[in-house]
């Protein structure tokens, strides 16, 4: 019988073992130990890390009632090896874990939510609960009664119970297994099957904090963090509040809204932008069309500009174009070499789309349109002015 020594004491470092097995996996080896207190991913909860004399132990699986230690290379010797679990790691997980247990409880007795899912990783833990109509008022009654137990610092229980007593306590979730059945009691608040680690107060936990929570396929799912990473949290956003605070000159409690005035100022100058922008189109489209000379019976407008954005382009074009007996070639060389190529409706004899088809072989060109309208891109600047010049000579034949 090999001893799982996270189970006598979940807060067991360090150990010495012997080695019983080793597995041969490709380029890893899979280490049985006469006793181990790495905890086996399993539960919801991943598997500890740590060493083995001085080899890195990548994972931990159990099989067949084996626990098997996943490492790269074989310690030098079999006996007496100095192991340590990544404590850090551990504890971190049974912080969350034993929020889990607190969280799921809550819910139950506020809610009759059932906790039918759970997901802890290094980065994030989640519940999925059957209760889909939770809103903010009830999330934030389910965290200041998780909050309440872990400030009563209640005794937290690990144990197999007898039949007998099993049958007498209130389990809050069927057991999965029917044979060693191992309890975790939260004082009297709450009693559910498990067999992860957990710590043995609640004030251990540390603080419980939702982060978020959606609803997900007929569930809602919740995210939170528990102790340190509680803390953590709080850090990264507590940094981030003190510096917009900072930079927008108001108190952390009036960022916010002073977010939402900037945010609100921004969109109506984008709108105002705009307007001063379509005005400003339509007095260049003037002056171009002014100071044009006539070629024949037609207008025709080259222009390459050097920062004007495709959009505004596009509206100086078919401003243009309203007019009678216009031919608008123009370009601009802002964020890439594009073109709008546009006739005055009235000019029926030229077709622009065949133009620009007809010189796909001597320019490449991105784009199309119709009789009257082309856009699109080319290459290069110097392709943009080789389109022009070659559509100049084309629409004067
Ligand atoms: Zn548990």
């Amino acid at each position: 019988m090999y001893k799982k020594l996270f189970y006598e004491n979940v807060y067991l470092k360090n150990f010495s073992a012997n080695i019983m097995e080793v597995k041969n996996e490709g380029n890893s080896f899979h280490l049985v130990l006469d006793k181990t207190c790495f905890y086996p991913e399993g539960g919801g909860q991943p598997s500890d890390m740590g060493f083995i004399e001085n080899i890195p132990v990548k994972y931990v699986y159990i099989e067949d009632n084996k626990v098997y230690h996943v490492v790269n290379s074989l310690p030098s010797k079999e006996d007496k090896l100095n192991c340590a679990i990544d404590w850090p790691r551990r504890f971190d997980f049974m912080q969350q874990h034993t929020g889990q247990h607190i969280l799921s409880a809550c819910i139950d007795k506020l809610y009759s939510g059932k906790t039918v899912g759970f997901h802890l990783s290094k980065d994030y833990t989640t519940i999925d609960i059957t209760t889909q109509n939770l809103k903010d008022e009830h999330i934030k009654r389910i965290e200041q009664l998780a909050n309440e137990i872990v400030f009563a610092n209640l005794i937290i229980k690990q144990f197999y119970p007898d039949s007998h007593t099993l049958k007498e306590l209130p389990l809050r979730k069927v057991p999965s297994v029917d044979e060693n059945i191992r309890v975790v009691s939260i004082d009297s608040f709450d009693h559910s099957p498990c067999g992860g680690t957990h710590v043995s107060r609640t004030g251990e936990v540390g603080l419980i904090k939702i982060k978020t929570y959606e609803k997900t396929r007929g569930k809602t799912r919740l995210e939170f963090v528990c102790g340190n990473r509680a803390y953590n949290d709080y850090l990264i956003k507590n940094d981030q509040i003190n510096n917009l605070s900072t930079l927008l000159s108001v108190k952390d409690s009036q960022v916010y809204e002073a977010v939402e005035r900037i945010h609100n100022v921004n969109n109506s100058n984008k709108k105002e932008i705009n307007k001063l922008q379509c005005e400003l189109i339509f007095y260049e489209g003037e002056k171009l069309y002014n100071e044009c000379t006539p070629n024949g019976n037609y207008k025709i407008i080259r222009k390459i500009f050097e920062d004007k954005d495709f959009q505004n382009l596009r509206t100086l074009g078919l401003n243009l174009c309203s007019k009678n007996n216009v031919i608008a070639l123009l370009g601009t060389k802002k964020d890439k070499a594009q073109f709008i190529l546009a006739l005055s409706k009235n000019i029926s004899h030229i077709n622009m789309k065949d133009i620009v088809n007809g010189l796909r072989s001597r320019v490449t060109i991105n784009g199309g349109g119709n009789n009257h309208v082309c856009q699109g891109g080319v290459n290069s600047i110097d392709d943009l002015g080789l389109l022009l010049s070659l559509v100049y000579d084309e629409v004067q034949k």
